[in-house]
């Protein structure tokens, strides 16, 4: 496995938020970035060397990417199974197209878990009508779409046949999960990243906190006992081996009211909930993608200070843009914005992350940074 080394031109597929900070992470250690996305005006694609704006499936633009890219990664899990397979064949492409495959999938995933001896939520598939009749201990539940849903979209929450029967015509009778809606004591992910070699350095145990289905806030460390995030790094782990992932990998845990954990889904890239790393840790989760890409090894992914991640949604702009200072003139304090045009509720158009010597020095600054965001 040939090594990438800086200068080389490195392929992003999606050219979000997470395309952009791998960008800003790549250019920090000298790489090139072409970014691949439909929308003409995606936050990687501005700052990009090179902005390919066309569909995912788009045969001219892949082979383009061939051309000019030694290795491509991808930003999000929705890329078309075909269009990775399909660059694989001249070039790496990290994480595997199997790996996607089976993380874009909320039943192929779950299965997946399932049967390699993970716990999950009781769940059962929901493809026609008639799988409704079969269904009885599962409520209340929560209903989701198996592909594409996301930040909590194509979910409805149901309490009987009845409202499962109308959710599902709701959603307009696609492929779902009915999960069973569980007591939750908190939730965690650990964001990590292993190297085709199989070498593996995990982040932190993340504490996160949800509104709405999505994600708010981020604790590192989470506040949970040692033999818990002991426990979650283990089982990601063990994870990412038998996936024999390579690249960036986020688990997202639920720990229920009685400390058993469960696996929520999966991240076949970086996360949100490790944005923290940017800002607190030795390594970020953007470098670590960049080096997983390129076959380089592993940064340290070790903790410099306590640390709290709030999102900016868009609904932190209905008074027009916010006042900035109001974030910067605190000195730990460091604010990421995405350079999104339109600031739409519910869309995430930045983050701001605080450091300080207690998690719960930084919640309180962190809180306080917030509030004083909203009072204009
Ligand atoms: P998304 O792909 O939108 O992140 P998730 O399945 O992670 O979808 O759901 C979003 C959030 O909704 C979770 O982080 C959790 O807070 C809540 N949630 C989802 N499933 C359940 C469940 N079975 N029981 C309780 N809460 C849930
Ligand atoms: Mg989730």
């Amino acid at each position: 496995m040939s090594l990438i080394q800086p200068g080389a031109m490195l392929g992003v597929l999606g050219g979000g938020q997470l395309g952009r900070m791998f960008t800003i992470a790549a250019h920090q250690m000298g790489f090139q970035v072409t970014v691949l996305d439909p929308d003409k005006d995606s936050p990687a694609g501005r700052i990009a060397d090179q902005f390919i704006c066309a569909a995912y499936n788009d045969q001219a633009a892949l082979k383009q990417m061939c051309e000019q890219c030694a290795a491509v990664t991808t930003e999000f899990e929705n890329i078309p199974a075909e269009t990775l397979n399909q660059l694989a064949q001249q070039l790496p492409v990290r994480p595997d197209a199997q790996s996607v495959a089976i993380a874009q999938n909320r039943i192929a995933e779950k299965r997946y878990l399932q049967n390699n001896g993970f716990t999950v939520a009781p769940f059962a598939v929901i493809e026609q009508v008639t799988d409704i009749d079969a269904v009885h201990d599962l409520f209340p539940g929560i209903l989701k779409v198996s592909q594409f849903g996301y930040d909590g979209k194509g979910q409805r929450h149901v309490c009987n046949q009845g409202e499962l029967a109308a959710a599902f015509e709701d959603l307009k009778a696609v492929p779902c999960v009915l999960e069973k809606k569980l007591p939750l004591q908190c939730e965690i992910s650990i964001v990590l990243a292993r190297t085709a070699g199989s070498a593996i350095e995990s982040f932190p145990a993340i504490e996160n906190q949800h509104v709405n289905g999505i994600l708010d806030i981020s604790i590192v460390p989470a506040r949970v006992s040692p033999s818990l995030f002991k426990q979650a790094d283990t089982e990601a782990r063990r994870l990412a081996d038998i996936m024999e992932y390579t690249g960036v990998l986020c688990v997202e845990f639920f720990i229920l009211q009685d400390d058993q954990l469960l696996i929520n889904e999966i991240a076949p890239r970086p996360h949100n909930s490790g944005h923290f790393s940017i800002d607190a840790c030795v390594t970020s989760q953007f470098e670590q993608q960049v080096r997983t890409l390129c076959n380089l090894p592993l940064g340290n992914a070790a903790l410099h200070q306590p640390c709290v991640m709030i999102n900016l949604l868009g609904d932190v702009w209905q008074d027009g843009e916010p006042d900035w200072t109001k974030v910067l003139r605190e000195s730990s304090a460091k604010l990421h914005l995405y350079g999104k045009a339109e600031a739409r509720p519910g869309r995430k158009m930045g983050h701001f992350t605080v450091l300080d010597d207690t998690v719960e020095k930084a919640l309180s600054n962190a809180l306080y940074i917030r509030e004083s965001l909203s009072n204009h």
